[in-house]
């Protein structure tokens, strides 16, 4: 009889922060992979638990798969954990489920911390609707090509930032998405945990001010009807505007042109050409 494998979530700043049940699976089962042994290891001492580790990252993630698989195969039960939060959410993860589903093991994820869900409902944002968008790009035209792509998506947009980008990721944000209302999250369960709530370019100049530490996870209001035109005209819009000035008009007069027939308010049209312009 095939094994099962159990993705077990772990703390993401707080040792309390893992289940009764989890604790049991990583004490029962007869491997842990996990991303960095010393890591885990630090977990595992914390709650006495002495369960074999493998290493299981994203430089040998194929090879240890299909080891693994191999083991689920004959009947093993192995716990998958990444450095925190939930496996499988930007950490690996999910190429062991798919070999354990081929083994025919059973899958069976056991609940925790995961980042972007807490900052999802602590921001104070519609979380009828969510898109994770993992990590942005971190070169700015990168970025923004990401960003237009799910501008007009209806739901509550969630990116995984690192500090030292996250400034510069909130300005990308206000230029390609419109001045959204938004959240950063930053060390969600640790001491120094933090929401800040505003517009994108308030948060954008706060962490140009003030040096970012820690890790975070910013949270996007959703399109209303100024951003939906905002997000999903641009390309007509300097079109129109390259067109115009092709007519005989400067820059300014077919800007503001465009930016009637548009229906766009004039900070808007500028805001959108700029953005066209640092792609
Ligand atoms: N598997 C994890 C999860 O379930 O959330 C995510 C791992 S990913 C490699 C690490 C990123 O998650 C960080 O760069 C940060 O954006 C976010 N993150 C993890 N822990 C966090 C925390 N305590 N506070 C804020 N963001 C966190």
């Amino acid at each position: 009889m095939p094994g099962t494998l159990y993705l077990v979530a772990t703390p993401i700043g707080n040792l309390a922060d893992i289940t009764i049940r989890g604790l049991d699976v990583l004490r029962s089962v007869d491997i842990i992979a996990c991303e960095d042994t010393r890591h885990t290891r630090k977990l595992l001492s914390h709650y006495e638990i002495s369960t074999k580790l493998v290493s299981y990252h994203e430089h040998n993630e194929d090879a240890r798969a299909e080891e693994l698989a191999k083991k689920l195969a004959a009947g093993a039960s192995i716990a998958v954990v990444s450095d925190a939060g939930m496996p499988g959410i930007c950490d690996p993860g999910f190429k062991i489920v798919g070999r354990a589903v081929e083994a025919g093991a059973n899958v069976i994820a056991i609940p925790g911390a995961c980042a972007f869900v807490l900052a999802a409902v602590t921001s104070g944002l519609a979380t009828d609707a969510l898109l994770f968008g993992g990590f942005l790009p971190s070169k700015s035209g990168e970025r923004r090509r990401r960003l237009a792509e799910v501008a007009d998506i209806p739901a509550t947009l969630i990116f995984y930032e690192a500090p030292h980008r996250v400034a510069g990721s909130l300005k990308d944000c206000a230029a390609v998405l419109g001045d959204r209302n938004a959240a950063a999250a930053r060390e969600l369960t640790k001491l120094h945990e933090e929401t800040r709530r505003g517009r994108l370019s308030d948060l954008a100049k706060y962490y140009e001010e003030n040096v970012a530490k820690g890790e975070f996870v910013v949270v996007i209001e959703r399109a209303s009807g100024e951003h939906l035109h905002l997000s999903s005209e641009p390309d007509k819009f300097v079109e129109r505007v390259v067109e115009l000035e092709r007519e005989g008009l400067d820059r300014r007069a077919a800007m503001r042109k465009a930016a009637k027939e548009f229906g766009l308010a004039r900070a808007e049209a500028y805001r959108m050409l700029q953005s066209q312009k640092e792609r």
